[in-house]
Parts: C-alpha cells; sequence; structure tokens
C-alpha cells in the first residue's frame, strides 16, 4: 500500500484532477491549513493558543522551469513579510526542488538564499526538508553553501538511510541544528532499511547520539520529528536519565496528525513545533500522508459518505 501510494504521488494526471475535485480538496484539508498564507497565519496563531510553536510549508516540489522556482522563493519572501507584518513568529520549511535544485544546484543556492536571508531579516529559522535520496548529496551541497552565509539554517535527516549515521556525525561537527525524521519517500534496499523495525531503531540510535553532550554543545540542535509513541517515550525516557533540560530540544509533528499528543506534550513542558502546510500543490504531500498511514483512506471514504 505504501509504495502504491508513494507511486501515485507522482502522477500527472491526477494531481491535475486532485486540484479540481471539491472532494479531494476537503479530504486533503484534513492535512493542509488551506490555500493562502492568510489561513496558515491563523492556523499559526490558533496552535500559539495551545502552547505549540510552528513550522510554515509553502507546499510545492520538483518545478520544471527557473521562472516558477523564481515564484516559489518569492512567494516564501512574501510569507515571511506577512508573518512580520501580523507580528507573528513560525520557523519556514522549504524543498530544496521546489525552489530549482532538480535545474542546477548554483540556481537552487540563488532562490533558496533569498529566502534564508529573509528569514534572518525578521530573526527566523529556515528547516530545509529532505526530499528523495536522488536529491540527498545535493541538499547538503546546498546546505553547506548556505551555511557560509547564513547561521539560522537547518537540515533533515531521515533515519531510514543507511548513510544518516554519518550524515549525523557531519552535522554535528558543523553544529547545524538537525531535524530526525523516519523518511517518506519510496527508496531501495540498497539505500534504506526496509523494515520498519530498523528504521525505528536507527532512529532511537541518532536520537541518542544528537542528544549527546557533544552534539548539544556544538549546536547540532535536535528536532524528533515523529509520531510515533514508542519513540516519543524512548526519546523523554533518554532526556530524563541524562537530565538534559527541555529547551535543549524539541518535538515536532505535522499539522492534522496526533494533535491530542501534540498539546499534551506541550502541557508537560515539552518544545512542540508543527509543521504547517499551506498552498495548492498538495497533491504529493497528501499522498504521502495516505502512504504514511492507509486507514486514512478508509477514515476519509466514510466522512465524504456521512457527509
Ligand atoms: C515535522 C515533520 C517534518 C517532516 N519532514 C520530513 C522531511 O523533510 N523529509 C521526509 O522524508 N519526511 C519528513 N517527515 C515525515 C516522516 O519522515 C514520516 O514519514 C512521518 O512522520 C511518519 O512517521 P512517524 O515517525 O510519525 O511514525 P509512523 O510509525 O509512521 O507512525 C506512528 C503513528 O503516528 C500516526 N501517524 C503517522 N503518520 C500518520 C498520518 N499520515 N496520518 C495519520 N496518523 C499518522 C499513527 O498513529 C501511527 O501509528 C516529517 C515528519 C514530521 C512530523
Amino acid at each position: 500500500m505504501r509504495s502504491l501510494f508513494l507511486l501515485l504521488s507522482k502522477s500527472r494526471l491526477l494531481k491535475e484532477w486532485s486540484s479540481r475535485s471539491r472532494i479531494a480538496q476537503t479530504a486533503a484539508g484534513r492535512f493542509v491549513a488551506g490555500p493562502t498564507v492568510g489561513e496558515a497565519i491563523a492556523a499559526i496563531i490558533s496552535a500559539g493558543t495551545r502552547g505549540l510553536t510552528t513550522t510554515l510549508d509553502h507546499l510545492g516540489e520538483n518545478t520544471e522551469t527557473e521562472e516558477q522556482a523564481r515564484t516559489a522563493a518569492s512567494d516564501y519572501v512574501y510569507a515571511l513579510d506577512c508573518l512580520a507584518e501580523a507580528g507573528v513568529q513560525s520557523h519556514v520549511s522549504v524543498k530544496l526542488t521546489q525552489l530549482g535544485l532538480a535545474i542546477d544546484t548554483a540556481f537552487c543556492i540563488e532562490n533558496v538564499s533569498r529566502v534564508a536571508s529573509r528569514a534572518r531579516d525578521i530573526g527566523t529559522f529556515l528547516r530545509i526538508d529532505m526530499e528523495s535520496s536522488a536529491y540527498t548529496t545535493r541538499t547538503f551541497e546546498v546546505l553547506s553553501a548556505l551555511r557560509e552565509r547564513f547561521d539560522n539554517v537547518g537540515i533533515v535527516i531521515q533515519a531510514y538511510l543507511y548513510r544518516s549515521q554519518s550524515d549525523v556525525e557531519a552535522m554535528i561537527s558543523a553544529g547545524i541544528p538537525v531535524r530526525l525524521c523516519k523518511g517518506a519517500y519510496d527508496e531501495p534496499p540498497s539505500l534504506a532499511y526496509p523494515n520498519k523495525a530498523d528504521v525505528d531503531q536507527n532512529m532511537v540510535d541518532l536520537m541518542h547520539r544528537l542528544l549527546s553532550e557533544e552534539a548539544r554543545l556544538a549546536g547540532a540542535r535536535l528536532a524528533m520529528a515523529t509520531h510515533d509513541e514508542k519513540i516519543i517515550e524512548a526519546t523523554k525516557a533518554f532526556v530524563s536519565t541524562h537530565a538534559i533540560p527541555k529547551e535543549e530540544f524539541e518535538f515536532q509533528m505535522l499539522y492534522g496528525i496526533r494533535t491530542g499528543l501534540q498539546e499534551t506534550l506541550a502541557n508537560d513542558g515539552y518544545g512542540v513545533r508543527v509543521y504547517v502546510p499551506y498552498g495548492t500543490e498538495w497533491y504529493p504531500y497528501y499522498l504521502r500522508r495516505l502512504a504514511e498511514r492507509p486507514a486514512n483512506v478508509w477514515f476519509i471514504l466514510s466522512n465524504l459518505f456521512r457527509n
């Protein structure tokens, strides 16, 4: 099921159909704040009232023309302007293929630098999401180019990739903040652990390393991006055993997923940041959410029929 949904996430035909379908839009609305930055800012404000911080994501990926990539960068700069104008604090998350990575690395650096620069102007942080393994090495190249000029930039590491252990060491050496997640793409067994249990174990091992004193002192601040209660409990246990202050790491979860758990953790004094996506290019993002939990499909279908 997971592979099927991830395959469908690449379908242009379905993407075009879904962008016109009211039913598909309603279903995706569970995971997306809305089509405009105004709706995203409303979601950010609402999260704030529940003790949650946020990272804003303007949906889009795999742009094919330079014009689309430049427009995407301008949309991000506009979103940052809107945050500043509204007096609302939020990090931002970007996908490099939205900003031209599939076109040219130098061109992508130019675009993402515009976003990083505006984020720095307004005193906020830019997280580079990690996409499929076709882009991992180039994503790290863009990251190191950016880090020469901007210290408000961090990265994502996917626990399913075998290479991630050495990438984590490189991030600790360079003192770069890391969001650690399991990984959302369809990767071959030559590159990624095929068994969920191994991915989970690697995520726990990498969490231990990123919460070590060496990593924390270096500035490789950990954001633990998961809804998996077992991994969340393992993180809480490690932090408690090693007397690590709650301010030195945070949990992150996606908009619309495990909202009760988000609030419980926040009420218990943990930092919890919600990833708030908005925009009209929701199709591949939505399909990845269905791939993570095919039960979502039945949930959606039953709700549609009920309504
Ligand atoms: C803040 C954040 C940022 C992310 N950024 C990236 C990124 O840059 N690159 C990348 O490859 N991946 C990213 N991901 C996705 C991540 O890799 C996983 O695919 C996703 O988080 C599901 O894994 P899990 O850790 O929640 O554990 P799972 O074992 O998949 O799920 C644990 C439990 O969480 C709940 N759950 C998980 N997913 C869903 C869902 N879609 N719908 C409903 N319930 C669900 C279910 O109760 C499930 O039993 C990000 C995730 C988060 C939370």
